[in-house]
């Protein structure tokens, strides 16, 4: 069933280190081998070997319209036969910064990175460079991509491999980023206070989506948000997963809550290697060349990534019926696999935003860190593959959400919990 992706895998192994090129694709946490993709349309994703899965990945959350969406491949083509890079401007960046500006709430100003990680890397660098301070709080769990001073107690890959300390980041780097629980806001201003002056910025996920995912606590959020206006701290929401995944203006537009900076990532690129942070005026003027605090790239603004991320982000702001139907969708799945889950008898807690959902197999509510890890790896594992098996695509490790696809039918989704049925038989 799987004899091309394990011949692959094999020589992917003697020249990309673990076989991949990005960790969580290794499927260590999960055993077994990687599959190779050969192709993908709409929900769908096809192996090397011919096996076809309905896909609950959408390459952890850009294909929110399913795989090889017509306008998006077109466009494309359209614009590479034109040059895929110049290194001067263009007037689709100024239509890609008018676009996000019209769509996320909160943002004055934007700049276009390659990546979520560089997005947040620069926007702490500018939270830094504006307040003059030195340390930042981050949450248990929350990943914020691969820059340094994010590798204390994160989440996805890291929490995944239960890496507890990264070696490369020096000592001097992780002593200034303070570490609190998600949705404990007393917490929060206990470090806070232990440090009056020094914080130049809090940066959460809004809606925690790398320990599975996590909902914030009623008065969580508003209670960061009161706590950087007291000490005149920049309140920095990393949208990379939730922008224009969980309402056109992300979490901040589905919460209510404003944030001053911003990171975006995923779906933003409609597939191509995009990332954005932006927010108040104020702040971003001290981005170079208006202000000192330096922060470039060669490849920033690629046409080819912005015309994919804008005819993404167009359709999504002009039929804002998407996210009625994928909610739609993602509530009848969890209706489903929650049926199917009781019928079992064993512990489990299903965690469900818009689109984004998460099964835990735990007795107790999934809150923070600490109860994302109490649940059963075990269990997990053996249902990730009873249901890779007959034809559905897991995120391969229990610390990731999974990403519903507007491509996905009901047809899809009833065969989902079917399988979902006849997977948890084998736990
Ligand atoms: C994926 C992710 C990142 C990192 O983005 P990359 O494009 O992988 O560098 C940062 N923050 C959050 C919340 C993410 O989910």
């Amino acid at each position: 069933m799987y004899t091309k992706s394990k011949e692959l895998f094999e020589r992917a192994c003697l020249s990309i280190p673990g076989g991949v090129n990005s960790p969580v694709r290794a499927f260590r946490s999960v055993g077994g081998t990687p599959l190779f993709i050969k192709r993908a349309q709409g929900p769908y994703l096809y192996d090397v070997d011919g096996n076809r899965y309905i896909d609950y990945i959408a390459s952890w959350g850009p294909m929110i319209l399913g795989h090889a969406w017509e306008p998006v491949v077109s466009a494309i083509r359209e614009y590479a036969a034109w040059s895929t890079s110049y290194g001067a401007p263009t007037e689709l960046e100024v239509e890609m910064a008018e676009l996000i500006r019209s769509m996320a709430p909160n943002i004055d100003m934007v700049r276009m990175v390659s990546s979520g990680t560089e997005a947040c890397m620069s926007a702490i660098r500018l939270a830094r460079g504006y307040t003059g301070r030195n340390k930042i709080i981050k949450f248990e769990g929350h990943y914020h991509g691969h820059a340094d001073a994010f590798l204390v107690k994160a989440g996805s890959g890291v929490a995944t491999f239960n890496i507890q300390t990264v070696p490369g980041v020096t000592p001097g780097v992780s002593q200034d980023t303070l570490t609190a629980a998600y949705n404990d806001l007393e917490g929060v201003q206990r470090v806070a206070a232990a440090y009056p002056g020094e914080i130049a910025a809090i940066i959460v996920e809004p809606v925690a989506g790398n320990m599975g995912c996590i909902l914030p606590q009623p008065g969580f959020l508003e209670g960061l948000r009161a706590l950087c206006d007291k000490e005149g701290i920049v309140l920095i929401f990393d949208e990379v997963m939730t922008g224009f995944r969980l309402a056109p203006g992300g979490a901040q537009e589905l919460l209510g809550i404003r944030a001053d900076l911003l990171t975006y990532g995923k779906v933003i690129g409609g597939g191509m290697p995009v990332g954005a942070f932006g927010g108040r005026r104020d702040i971003m003027e001290k981005i170079a060349p208006l202000g000192n605090v330096y922060q470039a790239g060669t490849l920033s603004g690629n046409p080819i990534a912005m015309i994919a991320g804008y005819t993404l982000l167009k359709e999504l702001k002009n039929n804002p019926a998407i996210y009625r139907q994928l909610e739609e969708k993602t509530l009848y799945l969890r209706d489903g696999l929650d049926k199917v889950l009781a019928a079992w008898g064993q512990p489990y807690t299903i965690n469900q935003l818009g689109s984004m959902i998460s099964v835990h197999f735990s007795e107790h509510p999934v809150t923070d860190f600490a109860s994302a890890s109490g649940a059963s790896n075990e269990k997990f594992k053996i249902f990730f593959h009873s249901m890779l098996r007959r034809g559905v695509y897991l995120p391969p490790s229990a610390f990731e959400s999974w990403f519903l696809n507007n491509a996905l039918s009901y047809a899809d989704l009833d065969e989902t919990i079917r399988i979902a049925g006849e997977s948890l038989k084998e736990i």
